[in-house]
């Protein structure tokens, strides 16, 4: 046995980057977050080979100041809570101050970004997590981040990632949720030097689901707007023509945070019970608002998972206001009684 020794923290980051990092969609996700929590309006995302060569995401935030540039890519260090109780009314995707370092750890990060308040910006290079350097830049106020070569320094990570098509597909579910998320929003996808979709930007998450998802869902979708024991719904559900055999289309944002929650889908299931076929999942955009002391967010890395503290209600309320949605709407064809 060696003796116990403190890890420096280049080695403590990449261990970390196991958790949060753990293929090229993981990056666009955190990036996305760190550029809605500036409070973007337009942000634009370039890949190249499914991540694998690069992942570029520009925005017109907020910015980090020159002289907080190198601290953001540190462990734990974050602008966005102050001390353990600011957890239970967190109003920003991020918290943990984790993302930035893990992922610089295991990668070459070319960082710009200015702040209105800056006569210039700052360009700031990291290679592995060491700072290579930084100069002054000119470019309008926000950030751009660009990742290449990633996991090129954890070689078990890097022959896990998979084919350019298959590393896409995670990336622009992840932007096509975020973009759905975030209707107020313009995002500009953009792969292989070719523009996927651009969203309008509208604040109507009618017009996101047009864009990304076509006519034919979005024709066939109807508004709720629902509340019941201080758990309010909004957004939009599809009728009874249209339907898919898995779930991905049920898409679920709790205070405005992409989740994925088998309570949720439960609820949802059961008020379309009947009415769709069976082994059929309906499509859904719901948005679910209800008091941040009901949910925990901090239970992985990631945050896509989150705990209800009351599963039982929070169930219920999605059942029951789904029902009557799909009722009230006339959304379900009557069975026409013979006189
Ligand atoms: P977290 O988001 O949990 O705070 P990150 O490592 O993702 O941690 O980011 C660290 C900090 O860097 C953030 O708290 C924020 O102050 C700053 N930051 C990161 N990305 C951006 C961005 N696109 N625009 C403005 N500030 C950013
Ligand atoms: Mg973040």
């Amino acid at each position: 046995m060696t003796k116990i020794k403190q890890l420096p923290e280049s080695v403590a980051n990449q261990i970390s980057a196991g958790e949060v990092v753990e293929r090229p969609a993981s990056v666009v996700k955190e990036l996305l977050e760190n550029s809605i929590d500036a409070g973007s309006k337009n942000i634009l995302i370039e890949i190249e080979e499914g991540g694998r060569e690069k992942i570029r995401v520009k925005d017109d935030g907020s910015g980090i100041p020159a002289d907080e540039m190198e601290l953001a890519f540190s462990r734990y260090a974050t602008s966005k809570i102050e001390e353990i109780n600011d957890l239970y009314s967190i109003k920003t995707l991020g918290f943990r101050g984790e993302a930035l370092a893990s992922i610089s750890s295991v990668s070459n990060v070319v960082i710009k970004s200015r702040t209105a308040g800056e006569l210039q910006g700052t360009k700031m290079e990291l290679k592995g997590g060491s700072v290579l350097g930084q100069v002054p830049v000119g470019i309008p106020a926000g950030t751009d981040i660009e990742v290449t070569g990633l996991f090129y320094n954890t070689p078990a990570r890097y022959k896990y990632l998979k084919k350019v098509n298959t590393e896409f597909g995670h990336i622009s579910k992840i932007v096509t949720r975020e973009a759905l998320a975030y209707p107020d929003i313009k995002f500009t996808l953009i792969h292989n030097h070719k523009e996927v979709y651009k969203t309008p930007g509208t604040g109507k998450l009618i017009d996101a689901v047009y864009t990304l998802y076509g006519s034919e869902i979005a024709s066939n979708l109807t508004p709720i707007d629902y509340e019941d024991r201080y758990i309010r719904l909004t957004g939009l559900i599809g009728n009874q023509t249209i339907s898919r055999s898995s779930r991905i289309y049920e898409v679920f944002f709790v205070n405005k945070r992409v989740v994925n929650s088998r309570t949720l889908s439960q609820g949802v299931e059961e008020a379309y019970h009947g009415v769709l076929p069976g082994r059929k999942y309906p499509v859904v955009f719901l948005n679910v608002v209800l008091n941040q002391i009901l949910i925990d967010v901090n239970v992985h890395p990631t945050k896509r998972e989150v705990k209800f503290s009351r599963d039982g209600i929070i169930k219920d309320v999605l059942k029951k206001g789904i029902s009557k949605t799909l009722q009230t709407k006339d959304l379900i064809p009557k069975i026409k009684k013979k006189h």
